[in-house]
């Protein structure tokens, strides 16, 4: 094996952490991985991720971040059960504006339970000789050189032992969720600690998971999307591996969605159309149903840090979370791993930049890029989700944070415009579907058919929208 190009400890082996891990590894980095769980040999749910209870699908941008960087990732995940949905004509899907009257499908999402995908990527990544897995130690600190990061603290978890270790690295990559703990320790060093936006719409999560039977009048799967300042309540019945349905409930600020069967059930009468609940009557559930709060959706400002430490980088959701009915956040880290791997790339394997210091022996010490650089790109690479997600929660009076003003009722009056065209017009729904989907910057809604479509067609005459 040749000569590693230096170690870099990267922190979560969860998704994120698995992408960043991996890209590392190919650029010749040894990656050490510090995992907290242990975690399961099998598609198996793992504490350490309390959201992998809920529905999580995958994106066409990120399931093509993914495929790019993991190439047969897409067929493991086919061959495992996960189902594949034309996006949106296998969608019974009714939008804020109605219901829509789908065309084609120039794209696919993919549905699988959360630990289905955990463990692919696990498979996948953990094959790579240049990582080293860390599991049930857990990152309590970070240590400095002066302006350059020097290693991670850490700790054995459940021994009772208290003592820690230090584990040296030139690169250290947080990418331990939303609980991240590196503004405070970076706090605890003297460094700045990173501003913060946040939106909060108080959203609430349910999910079950059901035995799938295939003939059933709703199709492939089902969307009952929130109507603001109507019903902030959203059903979805999507198909996972291993013959089941999962479906998942929630609402915005004061609609907890129940977990127990009855108020689950009772829950999907109040949505916006009676599809789900005339399903759920007759489906045989294989397992208890879960309830999770999301935290706001954060966004932490590393990329504003002029003195954050170099060989630092901040990932996944450590970085930003989104309001998860989005259904971005996978595709947003796998993107922020493609984009680091651009980034290394352009330097070379091995090869040194401006951001590079040279060690007492004259080794060259860090990435060929100055890391707040890569920071600004993941901070690009989550532009785009962030402000649609940040932008739909302000639809509801009950979101808090967050800044309305002019510019926002005109952005929201515009998208109702193509949302509304995009009910049965092909050029618009295409734009509709290309953003959402993160597979086209949301200019792709000005473009001169979709604005034509919006104006022409767009307004709410002799528009039937459901309650
Ligand atoms: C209810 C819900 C539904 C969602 N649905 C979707 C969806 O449909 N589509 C989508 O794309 N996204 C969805 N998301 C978002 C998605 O779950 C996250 O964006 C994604 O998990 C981010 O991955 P991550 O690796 O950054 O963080 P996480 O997956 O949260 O992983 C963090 C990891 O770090 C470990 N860790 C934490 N602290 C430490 C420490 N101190 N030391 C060592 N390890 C540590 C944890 O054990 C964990 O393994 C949803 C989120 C929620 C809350």
């Amino acid at each position: 094996m040749p000569q590693p190009v230096g170690s870099a400890a990267v922190l979560g082996g969860s998704l994120a952490g698995l992408l960043h891990a991996r890209v590392l590894a190919e650029a010749g980095w040894r990656v050490t991985l510090v995992e907290r769980d242990r975690r399961p040999a099998k598609a198996e749910f793992a504490g350490g991720v309390p959201q992998a209870r809920q529905a999580h699908l995958l994106m066409p941008s990120g399931l093509n971040a993914i495929e790019r960087l993991l190439p047969g990732t897409t067929a493991l995940l086919a061959g495992e059960g996960a189902q594949h949905l034309g996006l949106p004509t296998d969608i019974r899907w009714l939008t804020p504006a109605g219901w829509l009257d789908t065309f084609s499908s120039r794209h696919s999402i993919v549905c699988f339970t959360r630990p289905l995908i955990d463990w692919a990527l696990r498979h996948q990544v953990l094959s790579h000789p240049g990582i080293e897995t860390r599991d049930g130690v857990e990152a309590v600190g970070l240590t400095v050189a002066g302006p350059r990061i020097a290693g991670v603290r850490c700790r054995e978890r459940g021994s009772s032992d208290r003592s820690e270790t230090v584990l040296a690295a030139e690169v250290v990559v947080d990418a331990t969720g939303r609980t991240s703990r590196t503004p405070h320790w970076l706090n605890d060093l003297g460094f700045d600690v990173p501003e913060e936006s946040v939106v909060d719409g108080g959203v609430s999560y349910a999910t079950g998971l059901f035995r799938r039977a295939e003939d059933l009048p709703v199709g492939r799967a089902l969307y009952l999307q929130p109507r603001p300042g109507h019903n902030p309540r959203f059903g979805v019945l999507l198909p996972v591996e291993g013959g089941r349905w999962m479906v998942t409930i929630g609402g915005m600020r004061g609609f907890t969605a129940p977990t127990d069967p009855e108020g689950f059930l009772a829950f999907t009468r109040e949505l916006r159309a009676p599809d789900l609940h005339e399903v759920l009557k007759g489906l045989e559930p294989v397992g208890p149903i879960h309830g999770f709060r999301p935290p706001p959706s954060r966004r932490r400002h590393y990329e504003r840090l002029a003195g954050l430490p170099e060989g630092l980088l901040v990932v996944g959701d450590a970085a930003c979370t989104f309001n998860p009915m989005y259904g971005q956040g996978m595709s947003v880290a796998a993107r922020s791993a493609l984009v680091l791997r651009g980034l290394l790339s352009a330097g070379g394997r091995g090869a040194r930049g401006s951001g590079v210091a040279t060690s007492a022996a004259g080794r060259a010490v860090g990435l060929p890029v100055p890391t707040r650089r890569v920071q600004r790109a993941v901070f690009r690479a989550a532009e785009t989700a962030w402000q649609m997600a940040s932008s739909e929660d302000l639809r509801y009076e009950t979101t808090v944070g967050g800044r309305r003003g002019p510019l926002l009722r005109f952005q929201h009056a515009y998208l109702d415009r193509v949302l509304s065209a995009a009910r049965s017009n092909r050029v618009a729904q295409s734009a509709f579907v290309d953003t959402l989907s993160l597979t086209a910057p949301p200019t792709r809604l000005f473009a001169p058919g979709v604005l034509w479509q919006a104006v022409v067609h767009g307004g709410a005459r002799g528009r039937r929208v459901e309650p």
